[in-house]
């Protein structure tokens, strides 16, 4: 299969500014040192707590932030440093569906202008009929009512909501959604019915995903392949079933022991880790989990694991491991 995304060594930090003349002091080091591949079609889990940088990466690989280090390439060309109209040609090709269907949303603007502004601004020659045609295609798509056209986003449910980010999100026909927590500020009984959508989608769409969120449950079934990140790096990476039933990264066995098992024959022992994440400013030295591994050894502290194919596609980040 085709790769589509190649993210290799991608590095994004924030300068912290300080003192009396705001000069950069320190570095978050959001994401530090990322590397993956996403084939056509695929979905990819990246899961991680709040604060681990999924986000971040997330966003640096579509080029909202600028990466301070490394290399994106996507479908065929290295797009790290693009610029200019080269860039916003290039974004009609990926596009992001946010959390918060709220914020993302203009509510002063009646849901068939939010659909067909990305469509007006990449095609300003297109008929007006046509892009209605189109909207009202996308709209009938995500499962939203045609009288939706004509409403505000505030007259609809956050699961309705979301529908409408994600018909905006597929008005260019992109390649790549990125997917950050989508479902995560919905009532527990529409998560579901948003990720059969986008499930339903990535088959019509020939969408490839990469479905970024802070719990192994919600992208159990979206998933064929799930990294895990933490401090800013993939601890281990894998395809699903892999993840689930043999982790070998001890901060992934923590986060599956805490997914809920439901067959209650089925006891698993929850490892609690202790504390909690590091700040991103001053991470650890050596293994970035080592202050809350219930793993770790003396050497932990000095020597950084490097990700390493333990298995043919099982990559694993921790030197207990080999
Ligand atoms: Fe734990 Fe050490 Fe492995 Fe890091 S390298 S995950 S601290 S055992
Ligand atoms: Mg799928």
């Amino acid at each position: 299969q085709e790769t589509l995304l190649k993210v290799s060594n991608l590095k994004t930090y924030y300068p912290v500014k300080g003192g009396f003349f705001k000069r950069t002091v320190g570095h978050v080091k959001a994401v530090d040192g990322v590397s993956f591949e996403l084939k056509k079609g695929e979905t990819l889990g990246l899961v991680g707590e709040s604060g681990c940088g999924k986000s971040t990466a997330g966003r640096t690989i579509l080029r909202l932030l600028n990466p301070t280090d490394g290399e994106i390439n996507f479908d065929g060309e290295d797009i790290t440093k693009l610029r200019g109209n080269r860039l916003r040609e290039k974004r009609k090709d990926f596009q992001m569906v946010f959390q918060d269907p709220y914020a993302s949303l203009n509510p002063m603007q009646m849901v068939g202008d939010i659909i067909s502004e990305p469509i007006k601004n990449y095609y300003p020659r297109k008929k007006k009929k046509e892009i209605k045609a189109e909207v009202m295609e996308l709209l009938k798509r995500v499962g939203l009512p045609d009288d939706a056209y004509t409403k505000y986003a505030h007259e609809f449910s956050g699961g309705q909501r979301q529908r409408i980010g994600i018909a905006r999100a597929l008005a260019l026909k992109p390649k790549l959604i990125i997917a950050d927590e989508p479902v995560s500020a919905l009532d527990v009984s529409v998560q579901s019915q948003v990720l059969n959508l986008l499930n339903e989608l990535q088959d019509d769409f020939d969408l490839t995903y990469l479905f970024i969120a802070h719990d192994l449950s919600v992208v159990k079934h979206m998933s064929d392949r799930i990294g895990i990140m933490y401090l800013g790096h993939i601890v281990e990476i894998a395809d699903k079933n892999t993840i689930y039933k043999e982790p070998l990264h001890p901060y992934t066995q923590a986060l599956i022991s805490a997914v809920p098992e439901p067959d209650p024959r089925r006891k698993k022992e929850r490892i609690v880790l202790e504390g909690d994440v590091p700040s991103p400013e001053n991470p650890p030295s050596g293994c970035p989990f080592h202050t809350r591994c219930p793993m770790a050894v003396d050497k932990c502290s000095t020597i950084k694991p490097e990700l390493k194919e333990v298995r043919s596609g099982h990559h694993v980040a921790c030197i207990l491991v080999d």
